[in-house]
């Protein structure tokens, strides 16, 4: 049982629909951008007993946030910015965030309204605000149980919203953030096949969901040598996870395909001057692809088409079965890999998880996700993921779902004439290196990362630009945490590409 509970109360209704809630709460936070808190009875002042003029400090501009304490409990009002530029989600979800978690308390339950103008802020604002509230503590002190009720009003009229859609989608950001936060010693690839198989029975099985595992030598037996290479040299060996949902009137298929690396050391590569630190994060895209199929499926987003979640799971480990630099691997595709960094190890697990959608599940998409590059944060930056699409129409509506759903994500370019592999990663024995070769690697690393994985997708023409499949390659290294905590990153993002993909499939 999580300690604090986040429960989505009541969504455009009015104001008054919070204030039932007010009584238990010991701490009451009322938000919103300055021009819709300070609209005429947008505060529900009187049912907290507070004077009318409470609020005329942020009316004034003076002040972002005023605090009271009445009746046993404190009462804050507090407005947070609207600035925003066409890159930004519909409302400043980093600024919520940030006003929740300084403001809603550390103890007793809590009462949160948000106003908002309009509906489309709803779904982000609401995911800013299940982001403020992690799971994962371990601290000898038991973390305080409470309950947040949140209520958002929404100034002009809300109609397509379910409450309970939203509900599904924040447990699930929360849910995702919770296994990124994990230590490596709790959750390692065995661990987590066993949360995946616990979630599989208590939420997806009911819906139809199918689940496979391959697991360990079954992965070297099978010919995945990526993954298998990977992570062979940890206790706990590697596993590949397809989650499916087929419903009857299914007549496209989808796969999210994601990286899941427990703990990355580097391998015999290792990581050295600290940047081993919060490695634990590595598994950061297959979380995103984990719970974002879990709201979708949940929502009954995929009425026209199938839809897989394949979770590449390793730890990059270092022992005398660690794979080495030099090292040949041949890969699900058929294609081989000369090794020449064993810290790209992110790529080899992908390229055996996209290749088994291609040839065993033959779909029509894949959307694959990962921390994978460190150089993402040079190419967009911490907040908006970078992705490569191989077709400009579902670039933009990568583009369009992360700017929806506040999982904000940024365009790099598609150019494999001069980012591709036979462009940057040849090698004199196999068919491409894991790296790029030194003169390259200033040259849109993190695209030809992503270029990398498409390699392994067949047949060619499919994946290629103008092919009927339609790929992006999402990496989210650096939106995936920040802060020292996991976002969740990647639940609303795929969400909304699986809903719009279903308009599509119509
Ligand atoms: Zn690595």
């Amino acid at each position: 049982m999580a300690a604090v509970t986040v429960t989505f109360a009541t969504i455009g209704g009015d104001v008054s629909a919070a204030t039932t809630s007010f009584a238990s709460a010991k701490t009451v936070l009322v938000l919103g951008e300055k021009a819709v808190l300070t609209a005429e009875n947008a505060l529900p002042l009187e049912a907290l007993s507070l004077a009318s003029d409470f609020a005329a400090p942020i009316v004034d501009g003076t002040t972002e946030s005023i605090t009271t304490y009445t009746g046993g409990k404190a009462v804050t009002i507090a407005t947070f910015t609207e600035k925003r530029t066409r890159n930004q989600a519909p409302i400043r979800v980093d600024a919520i965030q940030d006003v929740v978690s300084k403001h809603a308390g550390k103890d007793g339950d809590a009462v949160i309204v948000l106003r908002v103008a309009n509906e489309d802020q709803v779904l982000p604002a609401a995911l800013a605000i299940a982001r403020a509230f992690p799971h994962y503590v371990r601290k000898q002190k038991a973390a305080n149980v409470r309950a947040i009720h949140v209520h958002i009003v929404v100034n002009n009229g809300c109609t397509a919203t379910s409450t309970e859609h939203i509900q599904v989608l924040a447990d699930a950001v929360r849910d995702a953030a919770n296994i990124v936060d994990m230590p490596p010693n709790e959750l390692n690839p065995t661990t987590y096949v066993d949360i995946v198989r616990a979630l599989h029975k208590e939420k997806l099985e009911a819906k139809g969901v199918t689940l496979k595992v391959i697991q360990g030598t079954e992965l070297r037996d099978g010919g995945f040598g990526g993954i298998w290479n990977v992570g062979k040299a940890s206790e706990n060996l590697p596993a590949l996870v397809i989650l499916s949902h087929t419903p009857a009137d299914a007549k496209k298929s989808v796969a999210l395909v994601g990286k899941g690396l427990t703990f990355d050391t580097g391998g015999l590569s290792i990581k050295v001057g600290g940047v081993m630190s919060n490695m634990k994060t590595d598994m950061g895209g297959s979380a995103g692809v984990l719970h974002g199929f879990v709201s979708a499926v949940l929502n009954g987003v995929n009425t026209n088409y199938a839809l897989h979640a394949i979770l590449c799971i390793a730890e990059n480990s270092v022992d005398e079965r660690s794979f080495r630099v030099d090292d040949i691997v041949t890969a699900y595709s058929g294609k081989t890999v000369e090794v020449m960094n064993t810290d790209a190890e992110g790529r080899l697990c992908l390229m055996d998880g996209v290749a088994y959608a291609c040839k065993d599940l033959n779909v029509d998409v894949i959307v694959d996700m990962a921390t994978l590059t460190g150089a993402q944060t040079f190419a967009t930056g911490s907040k908006h993921a970078g992705f490569v699409s191989n077709n400009a129409d579902f670039e933009t509506v990568v583009y369009k779902a992360g700017k929806v759903s506040g999982d904000l994500a940024y365009p790099m370019v598609y150019c494999p004439e001069f980012h591709g592999v036979e462009k940057v990663m040849p090698s004199k024995v196999a068919d491409m290196t894991n790296i790029p070769g030194a003169a390259e690697r200033t040259n849109a690393p993190s695209a030809g990362a992503g270029l990398f994985v498409v390699s392994h997708m067949s047949p060619e023409e499919k994946w290629a630009e103008g092919g009927e499949g339609l790929w992006a390659h999402i990496d989210m290294a650096f939106p995936s945490a920040a802060a020292g905590r996991a976002t969740g990153y990647g639940v609303g993002i795929l969400y909304e590409i699986a809903k719009d993909l279903n308009k599509q499939f119509a």
